[in-house]
């Protein structure tokens, strides 16, 4: 079977890049060459950045409601042909294809949000300020936008932006991961027939090559970074060099509380779906959970791990797991695998007790896939490797503490600060935890909670450098900039 080389959109056509040969493209489940994917080159991402700098000036210049109408036919496009982009997802990325449909899904409702864009970019005026002198706010589109996506969410990460960037008004150059290039490639198609003027988005596949040209091209006005806190900190330095604004998000290591007065039968289902869904791949998936009390720790310890160890490990396109509430796919690559594997054994050696151990898994029939199973280390403590890094895997660190002031503390510590749960029937507590967790986003009786499409996504920490949130209004702001107009008109003599 041949395998298609992706091509890169720049300036309303599909162009094929001038680098060769590119990269394989796997199927995380068996290990398949699904597609090859180009490393562009510095000098193409200019041509893309070179289109979406053209084409700024009329998009801007478009009303706004206009802009809207376009974004509402890639709404419907995305909404009709959201399953086939799902399987693509799944084949490329390994999660479940409910995680893919429910991916698809936050992508349509960030659209629907973006389309409300004449009601968010309204600006304000103060009649009056000072004798006959009127103030005025205006939210004005700011340029060229580039994104730099990750791995573990093809679709939904750049639609976190994408659709308000262009709504407010701006134009934009996307860089998927070279990991999973397929879904957005799909996705590029649903655009192009959306009606999008040429050079209002633009997609360059690549790797750091593309997303350095992004950083550092001064037709760039700034850039949305997700990915790892590494990454973050090269895009914050080089945008605070080359004075573009530029949101950040990183890495996590989530909590999740146990109290000793928590529902412990709907906690536990409610963990392990916030713990191994997409096999731990997630920017808010639990990896963490501290239990309040010895008892709580030993009933956790007891009850998590035999569920746990009932978790499904299979490719997730399988029918036989179609209706399993959660399913333990592969991780990305054979690189992944090995590192987790590599952490296990580094938490082992430092002290942590492995009650149950996924690496060395084989999936019958899938033998070729990047397997491994769910896998939890008790007696963690706080500090030791393997709860200081992001493992991004599906295996989770138990940890216990004596009171929920001591929990609150081993979180505050931590270097990432994406999300945090708490798991009590007790208002006052989880009104604490509300108030002293430093995390951006906090759950009380759900897992690790993704905020909805109208309400602001980010971390704190090491996991959101500078503090500029993503969704609605918060990328309203992101992706518009103020200027305040001081007005005054003479009397006719
Ligand atoms: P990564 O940092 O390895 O890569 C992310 C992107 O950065 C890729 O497109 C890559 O090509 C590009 N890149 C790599 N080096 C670069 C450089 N020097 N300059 C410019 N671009 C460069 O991350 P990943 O492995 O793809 O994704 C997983 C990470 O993303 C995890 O740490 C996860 O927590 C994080 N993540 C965070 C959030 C969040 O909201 N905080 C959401 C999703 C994923």
């Amino acid at each position: 079977m041949s395998v298609q080389t992706l091509r890169n959109y720049i300036a309303g056509a599909w162009v094929d890049s001038d680098s060769a040969p590119g990269l394989d493209v796997h199927n995380p489940s068996t290990g398949e060459v699904i597609a090859r994917v180009p490393l562009s080159t510095s000098a193409e991402a200019d041509r893309a950045i070179a289109a979406a700098a053209g084409a700024f000036g009329n998009w801007a210049a478009t009303p706004v409601a206009r802009r809207c109408e376009v974004l509402f036919r890639l709404t419907g496009l995305l909404r009709d042909n959201a399953e086939a982009i799902a399987r693509t997802l799944v084949e490329e990325m390994g999660k479940s294809l409910p995680d893919a449909r429910a991916e698809m899904k936050r992508c349509v409702e960030n659209c629907q949000v973006a389309c409300g864009m004449p009601i968010m970019q309204q600006g304000a005026k103060l009649t009056g300020v000072s004798s006959g002198i009127d103030g005025e706010v205006l939210r004005l589109p700011v340029g060229v936008f580039g994104m730099i996506a990750p791995f573990n969410f093809p679709a939904m990460v750049p639609f976190w932006f994408l659709p308000y960037a262009v709504a407010a008004g701006n134009t934009f150059v996307l860089k998927p991961s070279e990991q999973v290039p397929c879904t957005m490639a799909q996705i590029t198609e649903l655009i192009d027939a959306s009606g999008f003027p040429a050079g209002v988005f633009n997609l360059v596949n690549g790797d750091q090559a593309v997303g350095e040209a992004l950083l550092q091209s001064p037709h760039v006005a700034g850039v949305s970074m997700v990915g790892s806190t590494r990454v973050c900190r090269i895009v914050a330095e080089t945008c605070a060099k080359t004075g573009k604004r530029f949101q950040a998000m990183g890495s996590a290591k989530n909590h999740l509380v146990v109290m000793p007065d928590a529902k412990i039968d709907q906690v536990v289902r409610n963990m392990i779906t916030s713990c191994f869904g997409c096999a731990g791949q997630r920017c808010m998936a639990a990896s963490a959970i501290v239990c309040v009390g010895q008892a709580t720790y030993r009933q956790v310890c007891e009850r998590f791990i035999a569920a746990a160890r009932a978790v499904p490990v299979a490719d997730p396109l399988d029918p036989a797991v179609a209706d399993a509430e959660v399913v333990v796919g592969p991780v990305i690559s054979a690189a992944a695998r090995d590192r987790i594997a590599g952490l296990i054994a580094d938490g082992v050696a430092e002290g942590a007790t492995l009650a149950l151990d996924g690496r060395g898994l084989t999936v019958a029939g899938r033998e070729g896939g990047y397997f491994i199973g769910p896998t939890v280390l008790t007696d963690v403590t706080s500090g030791m490797k393997v709860h200081r890094t992001e493992i991004f895997g599906p295996v989770v660190v138990i940890l216990q503490a004596g009171d929920l002031d001591e929990a609150i503390a081993i979180i505050n510590a931590h270097e990432y600060g994406n999300g945090a749960s708490i798991y009590t029937q007790n208002g006052h507590h989880a009104r604490r935890f509300k108030l002293q967790i430093d995390c951006g986003m906090i759950g009380v009786n759900v897992g690790i909670p993704a905020p909805a499409a109208y309400l602001p996504f980010g971390g704190a920490k090491a996991s959101l450098l500078a503090d500029i949130k993503t969704q609605a209004e918060a990328a309203v702001r992101f992706f518009t900039q103020d200027r305040i107009v001081t007005e005054r008109y003479w009397p006719e003599d």
